[in-house]
């Protein structure tokens, strides 16, 4: 195993290459976190996932750079000598005929954006301005149900598949019945919902929106900013991922932000 794994240095995002199950519908549940940040996501990924037959994965989107930097781990280990995370990641790697130590950012569960330990070799301003790119047109793509999927769309659901296949190679592994991801943004949990919408829960989580507000104050964000992350997720677009989970992936055309 490489000790020291560095990120690809690839394209902006690799296409899926790893998607090689069969998906079989009901084999685990997918518990997907939507929240603004710093509302207790990991907290409640803890929670849920302490059920016998439940799995607490943390932000999955988040585990290829983790792996780039060899993050510790809950467990306190580095995530390359993780008795939990080193067999999955070298085994998931095998399936896929790709050495994810070596090439981390090839698995590709979606945008990653780190705030606490970031990886800036991948996660640069022009990544950054790609997601939020990428992330507006998707927005209005299914909030005025415009036709096709553009190739933004059709990024984040292999992404999103990536990650389906990831969480049953998980299954297969740990037995459990669920994972628990709280990768927390609304257009994940929608594009986790349309690739496999049988398997897949959304818990939306929401704090009070002034202890959000502290959090943020707290953590250096400018007031304006601190409002904005949990005003634009709880108060407007939690309202859309309800409903576009219930119409297949479209925002109704009668909401307003
Ligand atoms: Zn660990």
């Amino acid at each position: 195993m490489n000790k020291n794994p560095r990120p690809s240095g690839g394209p902006f995002f690799v296409k899926q290459k790893h998607a090689r199950f069969s998906r079989k519908s009901g084999t685990v549940m997918y518990v997907f976190i939507c929240s603004a940040g710093h509302s207790g996501s990991t907290l409640l990924d803890i929670l849920i996932g302490s059920h016998p037959q439940g799995l607490s994965l943390g932000e999955i989107t988040l585990l290829p750079k983790n792996i780039a930097l060899d993050s510790q781990c809950s467990c306190g280990r580095p995530i390359s000598s993780c008795q939990f995370w080193s067999p999955i990641v070298t085994g998931f790697g095998k399936t896929a005929g790709i050495d994810f130590w070596s090439r981390p950012y090839e698995l590709d569960f979606g945008f990653i954006k780190a705030s606490d330990e970031i990886d800036r070799r991948h996660q640069t301003n022009a990544r950054m301005m790609y997601r939020r790119i990428s992330y507006g047109l998707q927005y209005l793509s299914m909030r005025y149900r415009l036709p096709g999927q553009s190739v933004f769309r059709r990024h984040s659901i292999d992404a999103a598949k990536n990650k389906a296949d990831f969480f049953d190679y998980i299954q297969t592994q740990s037995g459990k019945s669920f994972v628990v991801d709280s990768s927390k943004h609304y257009l994940e949990a929608i594009n986790l919902h349309s690739a496999a919408p049988a398997d897949t829960k959304i818990v939306l989580l929401v704090r009070d929106g002034r202890a959000v507000f502290h959090s943020g104050l707290r953590r250096g964000m400018n007031p304006k900013s601190a409002l904005a992350s949990w005003a634009n997720t709880c108060a407007a677009l939690m309202r859309y991922l309800l409903t576009a989970c219930h119409e297949g992936t479209s925002f109704p055309s009668s909401t307003r932000t």
